[in-house]
């Protein structure tokens, strides 16, 4: 047993999510939580919105409300899309808490004392009509380093570097088209280049990162500058620093108070316990683990910057949180299309959590993006396909074994049957069944999830070949081997049930409950309406009690057990839903 940190990317606040915003960290984050859970492990596994910086402020301008307007709506929004997912955060929680601004300022202080944050005189972009800080991602500009036509003021979409909206060429402000004027301003930042030989002995030591992952971090490692932690802006948390605190036109970055979101969720986390100190458990001891999900456009920040900040407030001078572990493991997928074409809210190429919601199952989100899922790949979202791997894989394949074995042992003994005498195939089949265990759990554990669902995928069409071989339907003659045959194939069916609960829990609750089990099986999260501890605002949290549930084993099924007839778990779906789909992306 050991503790393990689940990490998962904070969503930006300006709108409901939508399945490709979930599907690169959101649902493979919970498929790995839940699975340590069940293998013994104490996890911790937190997030929460990222609802500062000058994107928010721009779009709560244009709809005539505040910041914390904007933020209020849809953070309660992106709770309720997590929530419709299942997704068991242990906190899922904001960045505008007052714990939150106060763990930020902390950290920043710290590393001030540290000597890694240092002033510097820069030059910021105005809006020559407004008078007002241009945000740098309403710059647009050509990149210097590659020459792609649509940089952003922090960063080139095409190479992937860093930039300065000083640096661009032509620049050019998104909101109307204006050249921006660039005035001399003063900022901190962080002293990147100060952690480039820690940065990469500590890379030296990783083992099993995706290679993308490490080559792209060491690439980055090669050419760090110091980076800005403060921005023209009323919208953030205040800079902690006498002479800067009530200033009201300076702030951190949001980037840098959104990463430092893992640490507060955590102490928030352990506060809301009544154990304050609990979170040292997961961000102190050596042995404990930390895992971080994310979208690949964001591992900059989790294999560079995040371990620096960690790195400059843990030395040299000791500061009063103490030393804080780096990640363990940094899991970045890759981008999910949408039939074909980037999602693009604006130009409607998108589906929302929500409107999934309303028309299909979780679980059957949750399949897709487990087996067909961008893990490894940009990987292309398309309603046929989706119908086809629904119908073809989770409704012909897992929920037609679990429907026919339990309305089969249902109508001709209203029970789950003894096994009397084992044959050859019986006992093959069970031992091949068990050893799932051991290797769906290991590539779930190396977050190879498609691998793990393919084989628990495999493991179910060795069980319906067992049963379609065995033939149970022909037995009617001989009661006893009929019996052993459902008895063998329910208890296949129990275990498979326990292989997919990390990916389906929806439909794993229900089939424990088919099988006449009783109680939590696949643990939910839920949303509660807690009070901020510092300032008495009420916010919408998610969180649950993971303890109970099924455990990552063989768990015997007890004859006797009564059984009724099943009504189907998953749903088909008809020829008819890829045009309506399509035509509501069109429409
Ligand atoms: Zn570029």
């Amino acid at each position: 047993m050991s503790r393990v940190l689940a990490a998962v990317a904070w969503p930006y606040a300006n709108g409901p999510r939508h399945i490709g915003h979930v599907s690169g960290f959101g649902v493979p984050s919970d498929v790995f939580s839940r699975y340590m859970r069940m293998a013994g492990h104490d996890v911790l596994m937190v997030s929460g919105t990222d609802e500062h910086g000058t994107p928010i402020q721009v779009q709560a301008d244009a709809e005539g409300v505040t910041p914390r307007e904007l933020v209020d709506r849809y953070n309660r929004v992106i709770v309720e899309d997590l929530h419709g997912l299942g997704l068991s955060y242990d906190l899922f929680t904001r960045t505008t808490t007052g714990n939150h601004y106060q763990v930020v300022q902390e950290l920043f202080a710290g590393l001030y004392d540290n000597g890694y944050i240092v002033a510097k005189t820069t030059l910021g972009a105005i809006s020559p009509s407004t008078g007002r800080t241009l945000p740098d991602r309403y710059i647009e500009g050509t990149c210097p380093i590659c020459g792609y036509d649509s940089a952003r003021g922090d960063q080139c979409d095409n190479c992937g570097n860093q930039l300065d909206p000083d640096q661009l060429i032509n620049p050019r402000s998104k909101i109307n088209g204006e050249t921006p004027e660039f005035v001399e301003t003063e900022h901190f930042f962080l002293d990147l280049p100060a952690f480039a030989e820690q940065l990469n002995a500590w890379l030296d030591t990783r083992e099993g990162w995706r290679p993308n992952v490490l080559k792209f971090s060491r690439n980055l490692i090669g050419d760090l500058q110091p980076r800005a932690i403060t921005r023209d802006l009323e919208w953030g948390v205040p800079i902690p620093l006498e002479a800067w605190r009530n200033r009201d036109d300076k702030r951190i970055y949001v980037w840098f108070d959104a990463v430092i979101g893992y640490l507060s969720a955590s102490i928030e986390w352990a506060r809301r316990t009544g154990d304050p100190e609990a979170w040292r458990q997961w961000w102190q001891d050596p042995e404990a683990q930390a895992y971080y999900f994310m979208g690949k456009d964001n591992i900059v920040f989790h294999s560079v910057i995040w371990p620096s900040i960690l790195l400059g407030y843990s030395g040299p001078k000791p500061q009063s949180l103490g030393a804080l572990n780096l990640p363990t493991e940094v899991v970045s997928s890759e981008y999910l299309t949408m039939e074909g074409k980037k999602f693009s809210s604006s130009r409607r190429v998108v589906i929302y959590v929500r409107d999934f919601l309303e028309r299909y199952d979780a679980d059957a989100l949750r399949y897709f993006i487990a087996v067909a899922g961008p893990e490894s790949n940009d990987t292309d979202f398309t309603w046929s396909e989706f119908r086809r791997r629904n119908n073809d894989e989770l409704v012909a394949g897992w929920g037609n074994l679990v429907n026919r074995s339990i309305s089969m042992a249902a109508k001709n003994f209203g029970e789950i049957p003894p096994a009397l005498e084992l044959t050859a195939e019986d006992s093959a089949l069970l031992a091949a069944v068990r050893a799932g265990y051991d290797s769906v759990g290991a590539l779930i554990g190396k977050h190879r999830q498609k691998a793990a669902i393919t084989e628990a995928m495999r493991i179910v069409g060795e069980v319906n070949k067992y049963f379609s071989d065995q033939a149970p339907w022909k037995l009617k003659e001989d009661k006893a081997r009929m019996g052993t045959v459902l008895h063998v194939a329910l208890q296949a069916v129990r275990d498979c049930n326990t292989l997919l609960t990390p990916f389906l829990p929806h439909a794993a609750q229900r089939i424990h409950e088919l099988l006449g089990g009783a109680g939590v099986h696949a643990p939910m999260p839920e949303i509660r309406d807690v009070e901020d501890l510092d300032n008495g605002r009420t916010y919408p949290v998610l969180t649950g009690d993971y303890t109970v549930g099924a455990k990552w084993e063989h768990v015997a099924i007890e004859p006797g057990t009564k059984l009724a007839a099943p009504t189907p778990v998953f749903k088909k779906l008809d020829e008819s839903i890829v045009e309506e789909e399509l035509a509501r992306l069109q429409g």
